[in-house]
């Protein structure tokens, strides 16, 4: 990475961190661009983006790759807005400002992230499905939730965390038991998921 592009990189992880943005950590973004390699992806739609890094990440690691990504913060989404024009990648990554679960696409991406809201996995899941390339992939993130996922639900205290998890398992259920996709989990990050379709 020329070194303007790395420090504002480290730019964008700076003010996430002060701001408590949760974006991926470096083991998760450089796994889903492996794969994005691997699978020669072309178009990604992202559900959740925060202030754009993961955006940006994927974009720089092909030349080629167009990413649509929806954010439901406004802020978050004007901060996104800003780093986009930064990396002068407009006319790669498409910004939506809007609740995920109201955008209608018609289109269809090789890639779908889903990393906005834990508790919504399976809504995002079942409404963009229909947007999937028939060799595509949907990666999810979060699917540890700091560890919580893995522990036993009485020993959870909190009453949020505990339905949030429960939340989380029903999601990674419904994955395994899906006979239509195929899904193999990674303890990267806050644990990832990709799915594809069974052929
Ligand atoms: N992908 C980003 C991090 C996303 S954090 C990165 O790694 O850089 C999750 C984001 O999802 C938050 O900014 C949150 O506002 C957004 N979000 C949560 N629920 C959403 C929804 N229903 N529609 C759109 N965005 C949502
Ligand atoms: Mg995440």
């Amino acid at each position: 990475m020329v070194e303007k592009t790395y420090n504002e990189i480290k730019t964008i992880k700076e003010y996430a961190l002060v701001n408590k943005v949760p974006i991926m950590v470096d083991d998760s973004i450089d796994f889903i661009i492996s794969k994005i390699h691997q699978k020669r992806v072309k178009k990604v739609l992202e559900i959740g983006t925060a202030i754009g890094y993961s955006a940006i990440m994927m974009a720089l690691s092909s030349p080629n790759l167009i990413v649509t990504s929806i954010e439901k913060d406004k802020d978050r989404y004007l901060e996104a807005v800003k780093n986009i024009k930064k990396f002068e990648l407009e006319d790669r990554i498409t910004l939506i400002y809007n609740d995920a679960l109201d955008v209608l696409l018609k289109e269809k991406y090789d890639l779908i992230l889903i990393d906005a809201a834990k508790s919504k996995n399976l809504d995002f899941f079942n409404k963009f499905e229909k947007n999937l390339e028939p060799n595509g992939i949907i990666i999810t993130d979060n699917l540890s939730f700091h560890g919580y996922v893995e522990q036993e639900p009485s020993q959870i205290q909190n009453r949020n965390i505990r339905a949030l998890v429960r939340k989380i398992r029903n999601y990674i259920d419904f994955l395994e038991n899906n006979i239509k996709y195929k899904t193999t989990f990674y303890e990267i990050g806050d644990g990832l998921s990709v799915t594809e379709k069974r052929m």
